[in-house]
């Protein structure tokens, strides 16, 4: 299996070079050259099977160049066994035709872990065989940063410096960053906000002595492997609800657009879903684009779902590559049109495409906030604000004969807060993080500034390479 940029000007790559890699060469990202695909009685086959050996077999057909499937099977057996429940990815029942599917049973209670344990385990293994180093530099505004600083700590191959902006993620988000006490793992507080972490990260990687003597490398939701390892969760649970034998629809909280893009893979790849709905906070910029066709960037307002506090969704990008017939040429000039004057129109053609893959709508603030509290008195299910958005949108698309499962992607201890506005009582801490509290804290805090950052990762880092 190839993959190729979504704007046509980088080379195609083999899945362990697109791991490596991130973004491609020409600003673009990279998607499969042909969507693989499984028949309806493989499928079916999934019925019942542990979630690692599903997680094997579809992602098999993307890597499979590359990786062995023996050596697979094992990555995905130690990325999944780090989940605190056997099923790794249960689902729950809300309403009669409405369900949640749990993804934050992973060790930092968010489903970046689904994605990132599996993300660490391929490069690790990927640089071991090739007897090569990384240098991982990402921004965080919360949730990634833990999930990745959890699944890379002690990794032989790869350092990973995270930027943070000082004072301005939660405790418990800070301390899950802090507190790895790890070699290879460097959190840096940024004398900034979460757009200055970001513009670092970019900075860096445009400056190409430093790219090539760190071995630079990105986890962020661009990665194709962390897309990837979300397609398996769409067949488990589909299955788990009478998939493939009759259609279920999803109903996705959304920023980067990275996991409701695995939604469509698996419905590419022959999963039978009939509505994939997008679930934005206020920042709305997708479901405005829906109805109106216009990809418009606004700016980000707070919400109590940070996580989906974002403006330019990167990985839709990747959906209107196939929105537009796969023609690059048309990708180019839109995000041209973006970097110029921060909006582009989609065409007719390519919008209708989108409209028959996607619905979308919005939650908000005061929405969110009485999802919670009405789930929690129905069902005793506890949303989390992220969660909330999508129940509250899915409830505006239930249809009567086709199940549909909202994605539930953060437990609520994460944002107590938005929690306890909602049902008056903080949410319980699941056992594991007692401790979390008075851990001892490891970081630096740096100046909001490019060469200060930059002279940190060359004293720091193991990849370093001599001048060339
Ligand atoms: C990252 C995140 C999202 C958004 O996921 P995307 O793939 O960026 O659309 C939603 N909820 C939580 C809790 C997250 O951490």
């Amino acid at each position: 299996m190839k993959y190729v940029s979504t704007r046509g000007r980088a080379p195609a790559l083999g899945f362990s070079d697109v791991l490596l890699t991130g973004l491609a060469g020409d600003g673009g990202l990279y998607v499969p050259e042909t969507w693989p695909s499984l028949d309806r009685a493989q499928i079916a086959a999934f019925a019942g099977r542990p979630y690692a050996e599903v997680a094997t077999e579809v992602i098999r057909p993307f890597a499979s160049s590359d990786i062995d499937e023996a050596d697979l099977a094992r990555m995905c057996d130690e990325a999944y066994a780090t989940f605190r429940h056997p099923a790794v990815a249960p689902l729950t029942q809300v309403a009669p035709g409405e369900w949640v599917l749990e993804l934050f049973h992973g060790p930092t209670l968010a489903f970046k872990d689904l994605a990132m344990q599996l993300l660490s385990r391929l490069m690790d293994h990927v640089l071991t065989s090739r007897g090569e180093k990384v240098t991982i530099i990402g921004a965080t505004s919360g949730d990634t940063g833990g999930a990745a600083i959890e699944a890379f700590r002690g990794r032989r191959n790869v350092d990973l410096f995270m930027l943070f902006p000082e004072n301005r993620v939660s405790p418990f988000q800070q301390r899950q960053m802090t507190t790895s006490g790890a070699a290879n793992i460097h959190p840096i507080a940024v004398k900034g906000t979460f757009d200055d972490c970001q513009a670092i990260v970019k900075a860096a990687f445009g400056n190409r002595s430093l790219r090539e003597r760190l071995a630079l490398s990105g986890v962020n939701s661009i990665n194709w492997a962390r897309i990837v390892a979300q397609i398996v969760y769409y067949f488990t649970s589909a299955v788990a609800i009478g998939g493939p034998a009759r259609p279920v629809s999803f109903t996705v909280p959304t920023g980067n657009f990275g996991d409701i893009y695995a939604g469509y893979a698996a419905k590419r790849m022959g999963l039978p879903i009939a509505d994939l709905v997008i679930a934005t906070n206020i920042n709305d910029i997708l479901s405005r684009t829906l109805a109106t066709g216009r990809y418009e960037v606004g700016s980000v307002q707070a919400t109590a779902s940070p996580s989906m506090d974002i403006q330019v969704s990167s990985n839709f990008e990747r959906a209107l590559f196939d929105a537009y017939d796969r023609d690059a040429e048309a990708i180019e000039r839109l995000m041209a049109m973006l970097a110029q004057s921060r909006a582009f129109t989609i065409g007719p053609d390519a919008l209708e495409t989108v409209r028959k893959h996607f619905d979308a709508g919005t939650a908000d603030e005061d929405q969110t906030r009485a999802t919670i509290a009405e789930v929690w008195r129905a069902t005793g299910f506890l949303p989390d604000p992220h969660t909330a958005v999508g129940l509250s949108v899915a409830r505006r698309h239930l249809s009567p004969e086709v199940p549909m499962i909202t994605l539930s992607t953060a437990h609520p201890a994460k944002f107590p807060a938005a929690v306890e506005a909602a049902i008056g009582a903080p949410p319980a801490l699941p056992p594991g993080f007692d401790d979390l509290a008075s851990r001892r804290e490891d970081y630096v805090v740096l100046a909001n500034d490019q060469s200060v950052v930059e002279d940190f990762l060359l004293a720091n880092a193991n990849a370093v390479r001599d001048e060339v």
